[in-house]
Parts: C-alpha cells; sequence; structure tokens
C-alpha cells in the first residue's frame, strides 16, 4: 500500500522562538534550533541533507517532518538596466511579485506584504486587484530568501551584497498586516541570519496613522510615506485613506517619529501625475508642509498601467517641481521607474498573468 505523505511544516518564517518550540516537541535539543536557523538563514540551505553537523539520524527525521520552502517563480524577467522581477506563487495558488533593483553600491529589494491591497489609490495598478489578502511572515521573509537563492548570494556575510537593503514598497499596504510584517522584518534583521540592519529597511506606508509610532518604537526601520498631494481636497481623491487620516494627522506622526533624525529622515513619495499634483504651486506648498520634518523627499514619475486615468508629467515640470524642493534643503530626487521594459506598474506582472478566478472574503479588510 502506498503511504499518503505527511504534511510537512515548513521552517521558514517561523520565529526563533517557534523554530526552538518546534524542535522541542520533535525532541531535539535546544541548541539545535540555532545551528538550524543558521543553516536556513546564513547558508540558505533548503536540504536537510546538506547539514553535516547534525547527525544522520536527526537530519532524515527532520527531512520526513519539516520542509524549508521557498515561493514557486511563475516568471522571472531580467531588464536591460538590471533589474529583475519575479511574480511569485504560493501554497494556495496566490500570486505577488518581488523586485530587485540593482545600484551602484547597493542592491534593494522591493517586497510585497499583501496580495493585492484594500486601499484603492486611483493611481496605482494593484489596487485595481480585486483578491486580497495578508502575506505571512513566512511569504514575507521566502522574498528575500528566493532573490538570494537567484543572485547566488548564500552565505550571508558575503561581502558585495547584492541585496543590502529591503523596502516594503511592493504590493499591500505594510500596516495592515503589520503582525506579519513585523514578525518577517524580526527575521530578516537577526544579526545570525539574513543579518540585514534596520537602517537598511524601510517600510512604505500610505498612512496609517495610530501604526506609524509601533513601526518606529518596535523595528525602528526606516519610514517612507506616499504622500502625492497637498491638500486633503486632492488626497482625499488619490489616496482614499486620506479621508480617515488626513494630511495634518499623517504629518504630526511623523514629527513624532521615534529616531527620525537629520541623519535618518523620513521619506516623502509623491508620484507625479500631469496636471493633476505637479504645479510649481504645489512644489511650495509641499516644502511648507515638511517643514520642522527631518525629510527628504522621492519624485516618482507616473508609471502607466492599461486603462490608467493619469499621464506622467514632461521631464520640464518634473524638474521644475525638483529645483523648488530642492532650493528649500530637502533632497529630491527624481525616481524613473526601473526595469520598464519588462513590466510597468508594480502589480502589472501579476495582472499581465491574471486568469478568472474567485474572489475570496478578504482576510485583509477586518484590519482596516
Ligand atoms: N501601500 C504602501 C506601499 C506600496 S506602494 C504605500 O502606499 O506606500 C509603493 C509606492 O509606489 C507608493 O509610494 C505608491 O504610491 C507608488 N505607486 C503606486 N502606483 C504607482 C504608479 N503607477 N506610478 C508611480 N508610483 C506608484
Amino acid at each position: 500500500m502506498l503511504a499518503l505523505p505527511s504534511p510537512v511544516t515548513d521552517l521558514v518564517g517561523l520565529s526563533r522562538t517557534e523554530l526552538a518550540a518546534q524542535l522541542a516537541a520533535f525532541g531535539a535539543e535546544p541548541f539545535r534550533a540555532r545551528q538550524l536557523w543558521h543553516w536556513i538563514y546564513h547558508r540558505g540551505a533548503t536540504d536537510f541533507a546538506a547539514m553535516s553537523n547534525l547527525a544522520k539520524g536527526l537530519r532524515d527525521r527532520l527531512a520526513d517532518t519539516y520542509a524549508i520552502g521557498r515561493p514557486a517563480v511563475v516568471r522571472a524577467q531580467i531588464s536591460a538596466d538590471g533589474t529583475r522581477k519575479w511574480l511569485l506563487r504560493f501554497a494556495d495558488g496566490q500570486e505577488a511579485e518581488t523586485v530587485h533593483i540593482p545600484e551602484e553600491d547597493r542592491g534593494t529589494l522591493c517586497v510585497s506584504s499583501q496580495v493585492g491591497c484594500t486601499l484603492n489609490c486611483t493611481f496605482c495598478h494593484t489596487g485595481t486587484q480585486l483578491l486580497v489578502r495578508n502575506l505571512t511572515a513566512a511569504e514575507i521573509v521566502g522574498q528575500i530568501m528566493l532573490a538570494r537563492d537567484a543572485l547566488g548570494e548564500w552565505p550571508s556575510a558575503k561581502d558585495d551584497r547584492q541585496v543590502t537593503n529591503i523596502v516594503l514598497m511592493g504590493m499591500g499596504e505594510p500596516l495592515y498586516n503589520y503582525d506579519n510584517v513585523a514578525a518577517a522584518l524580526k527575521t530578516v534583521m537577526d544579526p545570525e541570519g539574513l543579518a540585514i540592519s534596520r537602517r537598511k529597511i524601510t517600510l512604505s506606508t500610505a498612512g496609517v496613522v495610530p501604526m506609524i509610532a509601533r513601526v518606529g518604537a518596535e523595528l525602528g526601520v526606516n519610514l517612507a510615506v506616499s504622500l502625492h498631494a497637498v491638500t486633503d481636497e486632492l488626497r482625499d481623491r488619490l489616496v482614499p485613506l486620506n479621508r480617515k487620516y488626513p494630511i495634518a494627522d499623517l504629518l504630526d506622526a511623523c514629527r513624532r517619529y521615534p529616531g527620525a533624525s537629520n541623519a535618518r529622515r523620513i521619506t516623502f513619495e509623491y508620484v507625479m501625475l500631469k496636471g493633476v499634483n505637479d504645479s510649481q504651486a504645489e512644489a511650495r506648498e509641499l516644502v511648507r508642509l515638511l517643514k520642522g520634518i527631518p525629510a527628504k523627499v522621492n519624485l516618482i514619475p507616473f508609471n502607466p498601467w492599461p486603462g490608467a486615468p493619469y499621464e506622467c508629467p514632461t521631464g520640464a515640470a518634473i524638474n521644475a517641481f525638483s529645483d523648488i524642493v530642492f532650493a528649500a534643503g530637502y533632497s529630491a530626487p527624481v525616481r524613473t521607474p526601473r526595469g520598464r521594459d519588462i513590466s510597468a506598474a508594480c502589480g502589472q506582472l501579476k495582472s499581465d498573468s491574471l486568469r478568472p478566478r474567485r474572489t475570496v472574503p478578504s482576510a485583509a479588510a477586518d484590519s482596516v
């Protein structure tokens, strides 16, 4: 008679405490958890057989019970500028994107926190996708593990790493999935594992004001805020979350953000939309609003997607805006979208591959 495969538990994404509890229940000595952690997050091992400091019998028993998994790659693309985009599929068939952006002196991995998004920002392609669920801590960590595999980045301590920085700027609103994001980031920051310091991690939010202080106090990562407008009237339209947490409240939370200083500034993202928010008067108002906040501004030319109700301003309009912000003493680089030749806006890789599918009740919606 054929034995059915026994259900396996994936060890990736468990906290150290959870990993220790799994191993204790399994009868292994406590220090084995530390050894396993090292194999998983420092060495990138996916096969228990490679764990040479564990007895053969233990390795076999571990392999029968556990897996060290990775999300499945549905599509992997490399752009002419070196940007890589992966469309990943998780165990339940849901998909999300991860993007690697190489630069001269660093490499940034843009990680998703949800499948889809509930915020429905009108310029954002991800908001057009109906299906939404939170990613688990394992699925968030899994994106980084997968990128490390693909870039040949093990062991962790290697010099000239290509994944030096992490930005939570992919699909989803990380502060509507705080617990899983926090758990994932703690694993990512663990110095005996992936070892990416909080100073190299940036969490981007559309402005979930009540959660912002916790990010600073509990995680201490860099904060980015998707501002995009200087009046509530316009921001209500672009970022509907503004109706709940208006600009003044959002900026107050930024003023109080623990750890923000001139050396560690809060990034304000501002997507440039032609004729909507790109005037020089708005640039001046932006400068006035940011007064007193250790800030830098990222100007993001609108990245178009089919059917989008916006256009990207001219280079001259973007530069004129940038010059005003810069003259007021803020860094205001124009962040030209990378990897445009392989797919444009974030979320589009996923939409391109979308099959008709059933909408399930949203797990994320009730955390609003
Ligand atoms: N929900 C979070 C993180 C995801 S969005 C947030 O709102 O910050 C990451 C960034 O991409 C945000 O600044 C978002 O406003 C921007 N963005 C989304 N769609 C875009 C588009 N089509 N063109 C340019 N930037 C876009």
